[in-house]
């Protein structure tokens, strides 16, 4: 049968098991009895002169369909089961999930030296569980003749792995994303260094034109790993624009237009606590607004005061910081930046002074871009990058720009690499940045 018959077969369930993320459920599929015939004729096929000995089935999809399919094959069927539940000696393997790693188990004689063995499972995604059971299999001598499934999800790297190991994999029907093609957009501001098309899938860029002026430089947009991006050069794309001449509001009205729902926002930022080390990432919680002449807000003809207890948004900040974590960057999960206006640097009474207000780390960017997120209902976050400690302290070189730049190059493969990551993550639609009207 072809994957349009299959694809009507396979009930899709949006948000689950969480939000955003689309669901394939082949249970629908395995309670039509033609379809559930056709999937396991179809599997048969890619095997049936293979001469197989044993199918192994995955646990517990995997095992509906290794049984049928032996049965047609006239193989053994063998199981792989999650550690702790097989009663005899076992062989085990682990396996590495996204975090972490689990162990699976077969039983020590359930494959022969030199059986000839396919392994079979419903649904190919990152491809740990296989490749622990190949591992499985191996330990006992057995021979590999292929991997059947009935989906690949090939936007995930299982399919490739299995492929560049030599192996052939068999499917019915794959998919190139999971996600309800919905209307999660993220705007990037700053120069990341992502906005590239090396990195880019579908790269173009966008001249756009707002009622506050041009933005700082055209909108790059393209998939990155997976998920619609926008970029944003905040300081232009040959870093011309000083931070008091940026329109900030035509950039936040531009990545709106064209449809972001959520901001990350990487800034440099001087460190003002002894803790927070050159290197270091924040993602602060808290800002302070010491700027002088921006404009700072939409509603320029008509009162309206945004509520801004909480100016940046907890959900993006949560991804984040778990990415961070998880990859082992330094980094701290909350803070307060204040922003200045420069373009000069502080003197140290106020650096002193910021420091005594309770903020954490300076930069120049972050009022009022975060208000006029808010204003227009988008979730906002900094990545504020410590590049130094600005000049409060004793025996430290006072800030220069060289230092910024010099120290935002070495960090820019680590900024890479989390916001590669974290973006996947953000799949949530619902926030309290949204209702702040
Ligand atoms: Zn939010």
């Amino acid at each position: 049968m072809d994957k349009k018959y299959y694809d009507e077969k396979i009930r899709k369930i949006p948000n689950f098991p969480k939000e955003g993320i689309l669901f394939y459920d082949i249970t629908t599929l395995l309670e039509d009895p033609r379809a559930f015939q056709s999937c396991i004729d179809d599997l048969y096929d890619y095997f049936k002169f293979d001469n197989i000995d044993k199918v192994v089935g995955i646990d517990a999809r995997g095992f509906l369909l290794a049984s049928t399919l032996a049965y047609k094959l006239g193989a053994g069927v063998s199981i792989v089961r999650k550690k702790g539940k097989l009663p005899y000696k076992t062989k085990s393997s682990q396996y590495e999930k996204e975090y972490g790693s689990d162990t699976l188990e077969m039983h020590e004689d359930a494959i022969k030296p030199e059986e000839k063995v396919i392994i079979i499972d419903d649904l190919l995604a990152t491809g740990g569980t296989i490749l622990g059971s190949i591992d499985l299999v191996k330990q006992m001598g057995g021979e590999i003749i292929g991997i059947g499934c009935i989906i690949a999800l090939t936007f995930l790297p299982g399919l490739q792995k299995l492929r560049e190991l030599g192996y052939k994999v068999s499917y019915l029907i794959d998919y190139d994303n999971e996600k309800i093609s919905s209307n999660i957009k993220i705007g990037i501001i700053g120069g990341s260094g992502l906005d590239d098309p090396e990195f880019l899938q579908n790269y173009s860029q966008i001249d756009v034109d707002t009622p506050y002026g041009k933005p700082s430089s055209l909108l790059i947009t393209g998939k990155l790993n997976g998920v619609e991006v926008v970029f944003l050069s905040r300081h232009g794309k040959d870093h011309s624009i000083m931070p008091t001449r940026v329109l900030y509001q035509a950039n936040i009205w531009a990545l709106k237009e064209i449809g972001c729902t959520h901001i990350i926002a990487t800034t440099a930022c001087g460190s003002l606590r002894e803790y927070i080390k050159p290197g270091d990432f924040v993602f602060p919680d808290q800002c302070i607004d010491a700027t002088k002449q921006r404009a700072l807000t939409f509603f320029e003809d008509k009162v309206v005061h945004t509520p801004l207890a909480d100016p940046f948004c907890q959900q993006l900040r949560n991804i984040l910081s778990d990415t961070a974590k998880a990859i082992s960057l330094p980094c701290h999960n909350k803070g307060t930046v204040i922003t200045i206006e420069g373009p000069r640097f502080s003197t140290r009474a106020e650096s002193n002074m910021y420091r005594l207000w309770s903020a954490d780390v300076i930069n120049m960017s972050t009022c009022p871009e975060m208000a006029l997120a808010r204003e227009l209902g988008m979730c906002y976050q900094p990545i504020a990058m410590s590049t130094d400690y600005d000049c409060w302290k004793e025996n430290e070189t006072p800030v220069t720009f060289e230092m910024v730049m010099e120290k935002m190059k070495q960090n820019s493969e680590n900024v890479k690499k989390l916001i590669i990551l974290a973006l996947p993550k953000i799949q949530f639609t619902e926030c309290v940045c949204k209702k702040s009207d």
